[in-house]
């Protein structure tokens, strides 16, 4: 890697921008830190693939056994209930909430960026859930909203 001094811009692979090593965003040529994450460590190329972050891989594995558990209550509630008018059918609902949330968590583990949206739309329904619901939503929005979050959800797939 060239060390360059902030006077004497390089002219980054020609093109006239430099990427982000941490997030890949392309930055101006004269800049001495990224505009989108505040990183310092440029070069010509865009990042090779960003891997996902400890806390995303946590809170997806986290999901998928409560979305496994919800379905697994609801087909028992279903099966317990089955001779009782409308009960079943709220263990049914129960099943298909518990793959909702599956799919959910699935994405989220796969990096889809949609995920990462609905996971913020969910933190800020918590926030109302004063005080544990609030602090919850608090935490989950700075996380996903975080550059280096950010930056793994948005590269290609
Ligand atoms: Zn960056």
């Amino acid at each position: 890697m060239s060390a360059a001094t902030p006077s004497t811009p390089v002219p980054y692979g020609g093109s006239g921008v430099k990427y982000c090593q941490r997030c890949g965003a392309p930055n101006d040529p004269g800049a001495a830190y990224c505009a989108n994450c505040g990183e310092v460590n440029f070069r010509s190329v865009r990042p090779g693939r960003i891997e996902r972050p400890v806390g995303v891989t946590l809170l997806a594995l986290l999901q998928i056994l409560v979305s496994i558990a919800t379905i697994f209550i609801g087909l028992f509630a279903t099966a317990l209930l089955i001779f009782i008018p409308f009960l079943p059918i709220l263990g049914l609902f129960f099943v298909g909430l518990g793959v909702i949330e599956l799919i959910l968590a699935v994405a989220l583990f796969s990096g889809r960026n949609w995920a990462r949206i609905l996971n913020i739309i969910f933190a800020v329904l918590w926030l109302i859930h004063f005080p544990l619901g609030t602090v919850m939503g608090i935490l989950f929005l700075i996380y996903f909203t975080r550059p280096g979050v950010v930056a793994y959800f948005k590269q290609p797939h």
